[in-house]
């Protein structure tokens, strides 16, 4: 089983994926914990380039840089995970480059799908859980959280608030696979929500 978590920065994935990956344990589950960018070895060096790099990326390079991580994070760690039978818990798959990439940075959104497919060989969560918060909500939330900016994070309220509005989007083109959550609530009463949807995909 692959469950994914998206949702802009600052909804509280972390919280989340840490909340549910003990009750996965708990439940005799073995769990393999990851995330894009950087999870493969060659992701980090891929993660390091589009967070740290200093200065502009181009937006059809930067794209094409987080397919390559997926390409290779899919088949070397994803794939392997699963057919070993194991719960795959991620944070952030192709949906968060669609709204980044896609959104964010005014790419066609339909060609960014297309390009994290191929990549990915048409690979798709079983379960993505967004986190739904309003970017002002989540800049306060960073804000006060103590650790340094991502590039990314540091950018303007409307570009999250179009990071959002795609995330919105793509749910509701995916009902089945999306199941939205209103990251404001608390993290307890969201993380029980997942729960109740994944016991029944764990059956
Ligand atoms: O989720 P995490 O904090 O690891 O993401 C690091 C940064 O990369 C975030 O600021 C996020 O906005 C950005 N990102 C992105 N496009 C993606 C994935 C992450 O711009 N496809
Ligand atoms: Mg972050």
């Amino acid at each position: 089983v692959w469950i994914t978590l998206e949702g802009g920065d600052g909804s509280g994935k972390t919280t989340q994926s840490n909340l549910l990956a003990e009750w996965l344990v708990a439940a005799g589950r073995t769990v393999v914990r990851t995330r894009e960018p950087g999870g493969s070895e060659v992701g980090q060096l891929i993660r390091d380039i589009v967070l740290h790099h200093r200065g502009d990326i181009a937006p059809r390079a930067e794209a094409l840089l987080y397919a390559a991580d997926r390409a290779h994070h899919v088949a070397t760690v994803v794939r392997p995970a699963l057919e070993r039978g194991d719960v795959v818990l991620q944070d952030r798959y192709l949906d968060s480059s669609v709204a980044y990439q896609g959104a964010g940075r005014v790419l066609d959104a339909k060609e960014i799908r297309d390009l994290s497919l191929w990549a990915a060989e048409g690979a798709l969560p079983d379960l993505t859980v967004l986190l739904d918060l309003d970017p002002a909500a989540a800049r306060t939330r960073l804000d006060s959280a103590d650790k340094p900016f991502d590039r990314l994070e540091a950018e303007q309220e409307e570009f999250h608030g179009r990071v959002r509005d795609a995330y919105l989007a793509l749910a509701d083109a995916e009902p089945d696979r999306f199941l939205v959550l209103d990251a404001a609530a608390s993290p307890e009463s969201i993380v029980e929500r997942i729960r109740a949807r994944v016991g029944e995909l764990l059956g």
